[in-house]
């Protein structure tokens, strides 16, 4: 192939909008309020202006066909053929893809995961033995046409097939998905030879797939794949980009294919076996040295020497970002209340971009050719180290003493005594895992309160009010241990990152979670300190009103760490006992208060799990030291709860038992109880709240039904150590789903415990 070499670029960019125009449009389209066209005209205008922007800033290939009405592996899956055959009766396009996405009536949607470690959620392609795979090229083609009418160096960007096959899952006793590569491989080579007749020179395959351990042989796979799609007569070059780490065998056997670019992604993985592929002599690297997942200021110096060490192994070198930008928000320019210093230390997507061109133009014409940029971030990173809010020695002093002190608990059967005695709860008691319904009442009362037509002292009593409520209708139902319901909190993780020191909320720093769906992560660029307590005026508020216990709700430090964009410049682990500091604070505030059950959400527990198994270990030794951190700070007769949102816990559920809570609540209804055997096997001996129907439909379970799943329970755990509750939080119901669900489970609790008795 003969196409010109690009030298700045990146991997792929938000989408949403940067006023998340794309979440208004698509929203407007599925209430029936945003016509097509409007829709379309939306979508065009954000693709122009994505791609004009990235020309302006200076970079000489454009990613296009990273625009998604929904997800990109939904589009690789629509692009292949691969849309399951209940869909099919929706006859027109677009909805058939919006009922993959999100479902209809009577056509459940693809499931959900997340993209490798990363906090966007894409859709899982299934692959049955009747599916047919055929090359449906109009998305792509149309916005590589589009983009090359406007004069764009238009790079267009698919999902390669490993990636894609990997991450499918098999339906209707299919066997895995990646055997069928062999069926890809002419799909994908109509496809370039299609791409390069509309004119593409290059084409970008992304395959992040190889940075992981999901299978064994993908560097095998990648060669064979490659040299097949290298090797055809009439295609664009290709890219094939690899991300979110180091893709160790992958990268010698990409080089000795014809493929003429590897995109690596430098930030994430090591940047040493680059010199060690001699094929690469002869390829484009493209280096990410921008890190396109976190919020950083990239040190131009640092980063600019490394560069220059890979300039003598390989044939052409392009700056890139370590991934797409779709990871951060759109730019730091709608941050107003920034201070001077913490504004010099971020860089969002626009910025990022700037980065890609000044590192590239100081590869092309010489480090005094961007001298002033350089110094700016030398002087960033210079006030970002000497900064007083990076070092708190206190906080760092009294961690290095818990640690060294152990950070705890006493036996765990001891501490069962101890709260048995405290507590008086029947066997088998009832709970729920927090969360009670987000009403109508409880938005309108946020929305009031920010943008200022009530006070303060005004939201806070409606949000008593509804506690009331809350603590009524539990007492009504009659469960056991009751909870606040959660109203005060707009978000898990946000709730607390909003009262700890350490941590900034952006006003528009919107990333994409799944569909429409954004977030807006904090971010954490200091130590950590808790300046107040949290928490401890909602919770006596419910206990005041009930002689029922009523449980502490508490965001765990991974949790509060996986949904949030970290400090880049110390171990994860030490932010993390950091988070956990501040936790065990509040559960010893708690407990002062007369709190007896304390529970400790760690939902994001496997979300953080390395891609890699070889470090593995060492994350789920922090994790769990930075849980035990937290909650080894009371009392034996104080009874710690903690709550994990899966079931398939996988190569993490030796740490379950690690965390040594007093009970773990966990998801379990859409396993059958399965996950209790799993639990034994490992050595699990504390107690269990296996949830006992799925919260996630708005079905109402029978007594009968959850009284079956209780027996079931039964069979695996002795009754002194079984918990009834629900699978997760309860704030995606409506009242009166949440109201006739509990009642039949405590119903069903109690006529278990009758027959246990
Ligand atoms: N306590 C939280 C709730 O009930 C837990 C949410 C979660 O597990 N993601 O909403
Ligand atoms: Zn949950």
């Amino acid at each position: 192939m003969t196409a010109q070499p690009f030298t700045a670029t990146i991997t792929g960019s938000p989408r949403i909008g940067p006023r998340r125009e794309l979440k208004r449009a698509t929203e407007g389209y599925w209430a029936r309020r945003t016509s097509r066209t409007e829709l379309e005209s939306v979508a065009a205008n954000l693709r122009r202006d994505t791609w004009s922007d990235l020309v302006a800033a200076g970079l000489d290939s454009v990613p296009v066909n990273t625009f998604s009405y929904y997800d990109q592996m939904l589009d690789t899956a629509v692009m292949l053929g691969a849309l399951p055959a209940r869909v099919q009766p929706v006859h027109d396009e677009l909805d058939r893809y919006f009922a993959a996405a999100r479902g209809t009536e009577d056509i459940a949607p693809l499931e959900m995961t997340k993209w490798f470690d990363t906090n966007y959620h894409y859709l899982v392609p299934e692959i049955s033995p009747d599916t047919r795979f055929t090359l449906n090229p109009v998305k792509v083609v149309a916005e590589l046409k589009e983009a090359l009418e406007q004069g764009i160096p238009a790079r267009p960007v698919v999902i390669g097939p490993i990636t894609f096959l990997l991450l499918s899952k098999p339906v209707d006793g299919a066997g895995a998905p990646v055997e069928r590569i062999d069926e890809l491989i002419p799909v994908y080579s109509e496809l370039l030879s299609l791409l390069a007749d509309v004119g593409a020179a290059w084409v970008q395959l992304d395959e992040p797939v190889l940075v992981t351990d999901i299978s064994a042989d993908t560097p095998a796979l990648a060669e064979r794949v490659y040299t097949a799609l290298g090797s055809l007569a009439k295609r664009p070059a290709i890219h094939v980009a690899t991300y979110f780490g180091d893709p160790g065998a992958a990268l010698p056997a990409l080089a000795r294919t014809a493929v003429e670019a590897i995109g690596v992604d430098l930030v994430a993985g090591a940047d040493t076996a680059i010199a060690s592929v001699p094929e690469l002599a002869n390829k484009t690297l493209v280096a990410g040295v921008v890190d396109g997942r976190n919020v950083w200021r990239t040190d131009l110096e640092a980063a600019l020497s490394r560069l220059a060490t890979l300039l003598g192994s390989v044939g052409t070198l392009a700056v890139s970002t370590s991934c797409s930008t779709l990871h951060v928000p759109y730019s730091l320019a709608f941050e107003t209340e920034l201070d001077d210093n913490l504004r010099s230390w971020l860089a969002f997507g626009a910025e990022k971009v700037h980065e890609v061109v000044t590192l590239a133009r100081a590869l092309r014409e010489g480090r005094d050719a961007v001298a002033d940029e350089i110094a700016a971030s030398n002087a960033a990173v210079a006030s970002r180290r000497s900064d007083p809010r990076l070092r708190n020695e206190q906080i760092r002093s009294r961690i290095d003493s818990i640690l060294a002190s152990g950070a705890k608990r006493g036996n765990a059967a001891e501490r069962r005594e101890q709260q048995k005695a405290r507590l008086h709860l029947p066997t088998l008691p009832t709970t729920t895992i927090g969360s009670f319904p987000q009403t109508p009442a409880i938005r309108k009362a946020r929305a009031a309160f920010r943008s200022g037509e009530i006070d303060e002292a005004e939201y806070n009593r409606r949000m008593k009010a509804e506690i009331a409520d809350v603590i009524a209708l539990q007492e009504r139902l009659g469960l056991d241990v009751l909870v606040h319901g959660e109203p005060e909190r707009n978000d898990m993780v946000q709730y607390f990152a909003e009262q700890l020191d350490g941590f900034f909320a952006t006003q528009n720093g919107w990333v994409q979670s799944y569909g429409s769906r954004c977030v807006r992560p904090p971010i954490l660029y200091g130590d950590v300190s808790r300046p107040h307590p949290m928490t401890v005026e909602w919770i006596t508020y419910a206990q005041s009103l009930t002689d029922k216990p009523v449980k502490g709700m508490l965001t765990g430090p991974v949790t509060i760490l996986a949904w949030s964009f970290v400090r880049d410049d110390q171990p994860l682990a030490d932010t993390a006992y950091q988070i956990a500091l501040a936790i065990r604070d509040e559960t010893i505030d708690l407990q002062s208060a007369g709190i007896a059950i304390i529970q400790v959400d760690e939902p994001a527990l496997r979300e953080l799990l390395p891609l890699r198994r070889a470090d593995q270990d060492a994350y789920l030794q922090w994790a769990v030291g930075a849980f035990r951190l937290a909650t080894s700070g009371v009392a034996d007769s104080t009874h710690i709860q903690t709550h994990l949102c899966y079931s398939e816990f996988g190569e993490v559920i030796g740490a379950i038992g690690e965390l040594d809570a007093d009970a773990t609540l966990i998801e379990a209804a859409r396993s059958h109880m399965e996950v209790l055997d799993d639990l034994n096997a490992a050595g699990f001996s504390n107690s269990v709240g296996p949830g006992v129907y799925d919260i996630h439909s708005p079905r109402v379970p029978s007594t009968e039904e959850i009284a079956n799943s209780l027996r079931a329970a039964l069979r695996a755990v002795p009754a002194e150590r079984l918990w009834v509750n629900p699978d997760c939080g309860l704030k995606t119901r409506t009242v009166e789903e949440v109201t006739a669900s509990l009642q039949n489970m405590v119903a069903a609790a109690a006529k278990v415990r009758g027959e246990a008795a």
